[in-house]
């Protein structure tokens, strides 16, 4: 289940004083599994991309070849990629409906036609995934949840309908650190769990450093760097320049290094800078 976006170019409005290239000549493969987030500043075109693998929208010109399919083609129901493509919206919480939360996420299951026993079986499943106990929560309301379960039941949702391939915008926004890292944590055992391969759209390097196999990031509708977090975050000047920042503690290890402390290059995270220090502390001590 690989994911090719040949030369995406996507105008919004075209011929209008309003025309917007969103997307320009976008070339990416995304293999099976590989957990990847799309980062890039507000209006670089992440959105647009990702409503092209659901097939939301349509490329003004370009292909998407999902599994050997051309989903851009004309013969292609949008039914069939929803099937193997989830997304889930910024803030999904919102469109929580059902009485009961156990109603809610088989919503999506119930629409596909599948048995009580395959929907009820897939309930528990992806419950015990984002960490809520079936039988103390499955009567009750969404809406008597915290704001951080309200968003794993919305996910949840999408993902009993059991997608190959699970896109997710901004899932962290608007969560304290605590709910930011458990629906990470989260994500990634659902990846694990189901064999997905994800999509995540980000702001934030911190998230994106804890998760992700590798990066996109994108700008003015193109996509200007692609590699491991490690590579990436080593492009300092490129970030900033457009208006990305790394994250915070890639900083703290440069300027150490720059003292000339001999701290690996390819630190970005709070707990391998921990580590990382800390075997250069001991060194010292020992020399
Ligand atoms: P991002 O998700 O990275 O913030 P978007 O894909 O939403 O970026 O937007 C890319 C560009 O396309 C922006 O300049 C935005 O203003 C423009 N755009 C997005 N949606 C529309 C639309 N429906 N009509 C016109 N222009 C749009």
């Amino acid at each position: 289940m690989s994911i090719k976006i040949e030369s995406l170019t996507h105008i919004y409005m075209p011929g209008t004083p309003f025309e917007k290239k969103a997307l320009d000549s976008v070339n990416v493969t995304i293999n099976k599994g590989q957990f990847v987030a799309l980062i890039g500043h507000t209006g670089s075109g992440k959105s647009t991309l990702i409503q092209h693998i659901n097939g939301l929208l349509k490329p003004t010109s370009g292909r998407i070849i999902i599994d050997d399919i051309d989903i851009t083609g004309r013969a292609v129901k949008l039914s069939s990629i929803r099937k193997k493509v989830g997304l889930v919206f910024q803030y999904p919480e919102y469109q929580l409906f059902e009485e009961t939360i156990e109603k809610d996420i088989a919503y999506g299951p119930k629409n596909l036609g599948l048995s009580e026993d395959e929907i009820s079986s897939r309930v528990k499943r992806v419950m015990k995934i984002v960490g809520l106990d079936y039988d103390t929560y499955k009567d009750k309301s969404p809406f008597e949840l915290s704001g951080g379960q309200k968003r794993r039941v919305a996910i949840a949702g999408v993902v009993a309908m059991e997608p190959k391939i699970l896109i997710l915008d901004e899932p962290t926004a608007g969560l304290d650190p605590k709910g930011r890292d458990d629906i990470l944590s989260q994500i990634s055992a659902l990846r694990d769990e189901y064999n997905m391969t994800i999509i995540l759209v980000s702001h934030s390097m911190e998230d994106v450093a804890k998760v992700a196999d590798r990066i996109l990031v994108m700008s003015k509708g193109k996509c200007i760097l692609d590699g491991v977090p490690s590579s990436i975050f080593k492009e300092i000047d490129t970030l900033e320049s457009v208006g990305l920042a790394v994250p915070q503690v890639t900083y703290l290890v440069r300027n150490l290094r720059n003292k000339g402390f001999d701290i690996s290059d390819e630190v970005f995270t709070v707990e391998q800078a921990k580590k990382e220090i800390i075997r250069v502390l001991r060194g010292a001590r020992n020399d």
